[in-house]
């Protein structure tokens, strides 16, 4: 069954079970109105996911509704801002009620959760592809941003890294995984990412700089180094591996996993040392985890060590352009 634009957007994008006081006019007219709290100011950012560039073609609808509000999700939590709005611009080849269905209860689970409520958005034919534009509060002062680290901070990364880029690689058929246990742990973390919008807030005030990590460390921790003026030195012994990674490859390949696949939306950021047991205390009652990986130095450079040597291959992460 397809379905004309208009009932399209009232039938599966127009209700959700949120519905915040500072919304002064959502859906249906030309603009959204929006109350920006007194004493916040507005966190924006906006992501695109292009079927076969970001998404599998054969992904599940719902799993792709998840993904795209989590990605933008990732951003807000980069900085440290709290998800207040969303809105959506989607771009299908074809009204197919089935589809619609399945993605609006995906987008909505995890919109619903972190209190983001869908406020416009724009709805045209084409190849598959959705844009999502995330919108957050965070008090004036309070951001966390690439350019402040300093010599002498640790790094830090939360939860685990490289399980999504294992999760690709099972979800594309490349790897076969018996204990299902495993399977599904490593495919949700690659189907679903979770944002990790708690310990963002919860390091306001304590972290010097953050970056959330969607192309791989090797990709991503060099836009602090770069916006910092600083260089880094990560541990590979350090890196937090998952037992479900660490189960499917030898050691080196989980490595390389951790610091060049993409899609892990953990955070990666930086702190001063005397900071770090306010920093435990700030993460663990938020609920997350981290863990310490490395130390931010002088000059420009990223090394590697292992085993107390410096590690003699280089690592480059996900890039849309290689030049
Ligand atoms: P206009 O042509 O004036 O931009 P549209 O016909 O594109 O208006 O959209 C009508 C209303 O529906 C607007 O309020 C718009 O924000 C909203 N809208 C359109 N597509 C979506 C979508 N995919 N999700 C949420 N709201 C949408
Ligand atoms: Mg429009």
């Amino acid at each position: 069954m397809s379905v004309s634009e208009f009932s399209l957007i009232e039938k599966y994008f127009h209700q959700q079970d949120i519905s915040r006081k500072d919304v002064v006019l959502g859906i249906g007219d030309d603009c959204a109105l929006l109350d920006i709290p007194a004493g916040q100011q507005l966190a924006v950012t906006v992501d695109t996911l292009v079927e076969g560039v970001h998404f599998l073609t054969d992904s599940s609808p719902s799993d792709l509704g998840w993904k795209a509000i989590a990605v933008s999700l990732s951003d807000l939590a980069a900085i440290g801002a709290e998800p207040a709005w969303l809105s959506l611009a989607l771009t299908i080849l074809k009204s197919e009620s089935s589809w619609l269905e399945s993605f609006s209860v995906g987008l909505f689970e995890c919109a619903d959760y972190y209190g983001l409520q869908l406020i416009g958005g724009d709805t045209s034919r084409g190849p598959l592809s959705v844009t999502v534009q995330a919108m957050g509060l965070v008090p004036p002062g309070a951001a966390l941003q690439r350019s402040s680290a300093k010599p002498g901070d640790l790094i830090c990364v939360t939860g685990h890294l490289g399980d999504a880029g294992m999760g690709l690689e099972i979800a594309t058929g490349r790897r076969e995984v018996q204990q299902v246990a495993q399977k599904d742990y490593l495919l949700k973390r690659f189907n679903r990412p979770v944002p990790r919008v708690s310990a963002g807030i919860a390091m306001r005030h304590i972290a010097s700089a953050a970056i959330d990590l969607s192309d791989g460390l090797a990709g991503d921790l060099p836009h602090i180094l770069t916006a910092s003026g600083v260089g880094a030195t990560i541990n590979l012994d350090k890196l937090p591996l998952s037992t479900a990674l660490v189960a499917q490859c030898n050691s080196e390949d989980a490595i390389h996993y951790a610091i060049t696949s993409g899609d892990d939306y953990e955070l990666c950021f930086t702190v001063a040392e005397e900071k770090l047991d306010t920093l435990t205390k700030a993460l663990k009652s938020s609920g997350n985890d981290y863990t310490v990986i490395g130390r931010i130095t002088g000059g420009s450079c990223l090394r590697y060590t292992q085993h107390d040597k410096v590690y003699d291959k280089d690592f480059t992460g996900y890039t849309h352009f290689k030049h």
